[in-house]
């Protein structure tokens, strides 16, 4: 019998990295972490997880075949990180070669949100389809998109920034510069936002994170399913667009958000068939809650990407 064949997946957050060994059928083992923050600079830290990613391979009961990572800001093309908000420096650096050189294996690295994609198609709902998109809702709005089987990167590796796209002219200013983006209303923050304007229009405290909003729409409090229910026309809108452009078979959702299941799905599914276009009323997409959404899908996807 052959042996099974393992991937490293490195999951990089700006509070912790989280490494396990995974095999072919996506179970996750040996897993660790580091503190992202605890690195003054990026070779203090590739320096520790090229020595975590060396324990693991050395007790991998099979072959491994490199490690694939998934961080704030990669680049696929480049293997490089670049200005990342959300990572403790801010500097240029080319992480892919750098840990290859310290490790002498094969690295990939990615996105968050394009591996979490590469997760879902390996490992989850996705297995099997040629054309989806999967849309990370958490601190921000992130995407992958598989087309024709494959994940798109763009010329520049850039390609599937859909929480940048603008969902309201003149809207709440964004992180990046401009105003009305999808982000601003669909991510954890975005929902927070529109709790408070809710809130404080009717006089209450308004709900301190977007899980106390899910928890309070679980015993049918009607301020947040008025939350839920504005977060879902604004963002099944925007998909409505977005499905014109690529027509995919499906649309996953992944992240905090999505942890909100049918409080989100069914106003986000109404807004989204009402604004479809005629053409593809007939077939329409399903829209989904992510099969990996209490997995470690991050260290999944980023080991998808070598395994
Ligand atoms: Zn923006």
């Amino acid at each position: 019998m052959a042996k099974k064949k393992y991937a490293i997946g490195v999951d990089m957050g700006a509070s912790f990295t989280k490494i396990g060994l995974v095999d072919e059928n996506g179970n996750i083992s040996n897993e660790t972490e580091l503190s992202t923050t605890d690195y003054k600079t990026p070779k203090n830290f590739v320096d520790a997880l090229a020595l975590q990613v060396q324990l693991i391979a050395g007790i991998a009961p099979g072959e491994v075949s490199g490690v694939g990572i998934g961080a704030p800001n990669a680049n696929y093309h480049s293997g490089a990180i670049n200005n990342s908000a959300n990572l403790p420096w801010k500097e240029y650096f080319p992480l892919r070669d750098m840990l290859m050189e310290a490790i002498d294996m094969p690295v990939k690295i990615t996105n968050d949100a394009k591996a979490a994609a590469q997760g879902e198609l390996l490992f989850g709902k996705a297995k099997g389809m040629k054309d989806f998109i999967l849309l990370t809702l958490g601190t921000g709005v992130g995407s992958g998109i598989v087309s024709n089987g494959q994940l798109v990167y763009g010329h520049d590796g850039m390609a599937g920034e859909l929480g940048h796209i603008i969902a309201k002219p003149n809207g709440r200013p964004c992180g990046c510069g401009r105003k009305g983006c999808l982000e601003t209303y669909a991510s954890a923050t975005g929902i927070l936002n529109t709790a408070q304007k809710i809130m404080m229009a009717n006089g209450l405290i308004p709900f301190q994170t977007s899980r106390e909003i899910t928890e309070a729409a679980m015993i049918g409090n009607p301020m947040a399913l008025e939350v839920f229910n504005q977060t879902g026309k604004v963002l099944g809108k925007v998909l409505a667009h977005v499905h014109t452009v690529l027509s995919p078979e499906a649309i996953i959702f992944f992240g905090g958000l999505a942890n909100a299941r049918d409080f989100l799905l069914v106003p986000t599914r109404k807004a989204f068939e009402e604004e479809l276009l005629f053409v593809y009323k007939e077939d329409k997409p399903e829209l989904m809650i992510s099969g990996l959404q209490h997995k470690n899908a991050a260290i999944l996807g980023a080991a998808a990407m070598v395994i």
